[in-house]
């Protein structure tokens, strides 16, 4: 390993340095098979498990292969102390992961963004003396680091803050104000560190300061995004953790964090801008917007609401041609997705046509629906994306609604006071019957009332979305 092969700018390579290089390049291909197979349900877990793999090996070549400035490997003292903080985070991790409810996915993808987004800025800081010394190239990827590592952990735990119910929405109208300033501040002092020429130890207080603001920017500029836009924030903040680890990898010149770091950065930005598209919002609208959280225009009841009777409602069911599933938040909080599917299978043996419409911000996190339906076994081709089921809207017999809300709300077409208006909703409104199972009369996530429920086609089914389809296919059975 330690036969040297070659010299390159004065620095001398290792058969052990080829094979680091090498090991990273195959961990990068993973990376990238592995995020294209993400891409679709059948392939996501196998893709999962090929980024995983990429990273185990990135993680255990660099362990045994890496070495440092004096050309020494990593020590057994320091191999130790790592393996046992891997150890530490892995147990965390993984009983976390086994316990979260699926309702509380993006709680959890936040807590991760922020750890992320704290380990990049703690690189920068405590290797920023190194950086100093170094070029303004070396400076400048530090000071990045930081900053978009600190702005990634606060505003990360407050998006968990949020989503979980602990922090509210503050909707002032002069935090845009304050929220430009502090962007101003950050960045004229992160400009100031790099272009300074003042030896490391007269800069640690603007390092420190630089690290404190980033941290009250990073608050600041979450609290006052609104409920419903908290999706779109969470994929932005997911991305500045990419972005913040490849700087790190820059900072320790370390190729597999520096193209990990980039994936991540470039997919959470493209999912970002995906979801801005989907709610037909701009990103800087998104971002300084206020938007979500807030009441419509339109505000209180807007007629009578009709019940049906289950009896009924399995008669409409089991007789029409095409039905259209609307999955929402509710079903996942019912977990009523195995139930869903017994229905479904019971009416195509009456010879129904069953589909399932699914809008890209139904529950609470991308492909949140695709999951939970994945998990009942309902076959892909049964879920059918809102741009394309949408046109076959009028065709459809019967829209049954299991707990969705915003994602059908016509008040994104027709209330301009709303604060969801502009977004694009799944037709339900078009279909010719229309059922809306729910408990009671609760708003969604925007907090704001739906004319669906009051639209002469609709009727309401009371109940928890689960024991509902139970009884639904009990009755069913009977006929
Ligand atoms: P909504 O949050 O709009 O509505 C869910 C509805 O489900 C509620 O009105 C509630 O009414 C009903 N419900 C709750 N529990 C049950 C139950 N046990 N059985 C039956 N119904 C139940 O959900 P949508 O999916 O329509 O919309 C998602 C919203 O979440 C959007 O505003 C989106 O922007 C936002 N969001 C999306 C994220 C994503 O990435 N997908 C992430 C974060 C937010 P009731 O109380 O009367 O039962």
């Amino acid at each position: 390993m330690d036969k040297v092969l070659g010299t390159l700018n004065g620095t001398q390579y290792t058969v052990g340095d080829s094979l680091l290089e090498l090991s990273y390049l195959v961990a990068a291909l993973l990376f990238v098979v592995g995020l294209k197979m993400l891409s679709h349900p059948e392939s996501a877990r196998r893709g999962n498990l090929y980024a995983f793999g990429g990273m185990a090996l990135a993680m255990l070549t660099t362990l045994l292969l890496h070495r440092d400035d004096n050309g020494s490997n990593i020590s057994l003292t320091n191999i130790w102390i790592i393996l046992a903080a891997i150890g530490v985070g892995s147990a965390i991790g993984w009983i976390i992961a086994r316990k979260v409810k699926m309702t509380a996915m993006p709680q959890l993808v936040s807590l991760y963004n922020a750890t992320g987004g704290a380990a990049s800025a703690l690189v920068a800081l405590l290797e920023y003396p190194k950086a100093l010394t170094g070029d303004v190239g070396s400076i400048l990827v530090t000071v990045l680091g930081l900053i978009i590592g600190a702005v990634a952990f606060s505003g990360s735990m407050i998006a968990y803050g949020k989503l979980d119910g602990k922090v509210g929405d503050v909707m002032k109208p002069f935090m845009t104000y304050i929220n430009l300033l502090l962007l101003v501040l950050t960045l004229g002092l992160g400009v100031y560190i790099t272009v300074s020429p003042n030896p490391p130890d007269e800069m640690i207080w603007a390092i420190y300061a630089l690290f404190a603001i980033s941290l009250v920017y990073g608050v600041m500029f979450v609290l006052p995004i609104g409920g419903a836009d908290m999706p779109v924030v969470i994929s932005l903040l997911n991305s500045f953790t990419g972005i913040a680890a490849a700087m790190a990898g820059f900072i320790y010149n370390n190729m597999a964090m520096i193209l990990g770091g980039i994936l991540v950065g470039a997919a959470g930005m493209i999912l970002t801008l995906l979801m801005c598209k989907a709610m037909n919002r701009s990103l800087i609208n998104v971002i300084i917007g206020a938007f979500g959280g807030g009441v419509s225009a339109a505000g209180g009841e807007q007629g009578n609401i009709r019940e049906i009777a289950l009896s009924d409602a399995a008669v409409l069911m089991s007789y029409s041609q095409k039905i259209v599933i609307i999955p929402g938040y509710g079903l996942a909080v019912a977990q009523a997705q195995h139930i869903t599917q017994e229905l479904d299978e019971l009416l195509e043996k009456k010879g129904v046509d069953v589909k399932y419409a699914i809008h890209p911000v139904a529950g609470r996190m991308p492909g949140h629906m695709n999951v939970l339906l994945a998990e009942a076994d309902v076959p892909y081709e049964k879920l059918v994306e809102m741009d394309d089921i949408n046109p076959d809207m009028p065709n459809v017999d019967v829209a049954i609604v299991v707990g969705a809300n915003d994602v059908v709300n016509p008040a994104a077409y027709n209330d301009p006071g709303s604060p969801i208006y502009g977004m694009p909703i799944i037709d339900a409104h078009l279909a010719k019957n229309i059922i809306i199972m729910k408990r009671g009369m609760g708003k969604g996530y925007a907090g704001i009332e739906n004319e669906l429920f009051f639209n002469e086609k609709t009727r309401m089914l009371f109940g928890d979305a689960k024991s509902s389809i139970q009884k639904l296919v009990t009755e069913i059975k009977t006929m």
